[in-house]
């Protein structure tokens, strides 16, 4: 297989040189820039197959480097794992609201980091269940068409609203969404879905869930992930 290419985006030249040695060692053609201009200027003359965006940069930040990289064609799908401070939460949601795939808190483990770009690459060349297709998950098996929910064997009872939140989550293990984002794709017939209103759900969700309660992760100050 074909070297995959790496951006890194991040103007702390130590952290960029961890970063570029580590990915390096990993087997990924790497390329550093630390602002957003050349950032931008490098992925649209020869789009990488991953960027590494850190969110505080000099110039133009990173939000809007993402939100000018979605909004190219030649960049519009290119994944991107963001790299935030502890302080940043509302920055992570933003991030992943304009189309950011990850993000990553630092400090950091250069092997965390490289593990979650893997994960990044391998979700985006599986091609995702669409959305009337039965969900195997764990011990979960969940059937759009039945409207039916088995946790080893045993039927659960879910309200559609619910229904709908878990096999969304349970479509995409490992990714994270943000209350927004869920609200957008979780739209409910019984029951008007609110930002505030996804977390009531959640709870409820839990509660009939049981044992496999623990599927659904609360991502603290960003959202929800089904766990991969
Ligand atoms: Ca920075």
């Amino acid at each position: 297989m074909a070297q995959k290419s790496i951006l890194v985006v991040e103007d702390e030249a130590d952290i960029l040189e961890l970063i570029r040695f580590n990915l390096a060692r990993e087997g990924y053609r790497v390329s550093g820039v630390e602002d957003g201009e050349t950032a931008l200027a490098r992925a649209f003359e020869k789009p990488p197959d991953l960027v590494v965006l850190d969110l505080m940069l000099p110039g133009i930040n990173g939000l809007d480097v993402c939100r000018a990289l979605r909004a190219d064609p030649r960049t519009a799908i290119t994944p991107i794992v963001m790299l935030t401070a502890r302080t940043e939460e509302a920055d992570v949601v933003a991030g992943l609201e304009l189309g950011a795939d990850d993000y990553i808190t630092k400090p950091f483990s250069p092997r965390v980091l490289a593990a979650r770009i893997r994960a990044v690459l391998r979700r985006r060349r599986e091609s995702r269940a669409p959305e009337d297709e039965t969900v195997k998950v764990h011990d979960l098996v969940i059937s759009p068409q039945r409207h039916e929910v088995r946790l080893r064997g045993k039927a659960i009872e879910l309200t559609a609203t619910e229904f709908k939140l878990l096999h969304f989550l349970a479509r995409h293990p490992g990714w994270v969404f943000t209350r927004d984002q869920i609200v957008d794709r979780v739209r409910g017939e019984d029951y008007a879905v609110t930002e505030r209103s996804v977390d009531v759900q959640v709870v409820g969700l839990r509660r009939k869930l049981g044992a496999a309660a623990a599927y659904i992760e609360t991502v603290r100050g960003v959202g929800y992930r089904f766990k991969e």
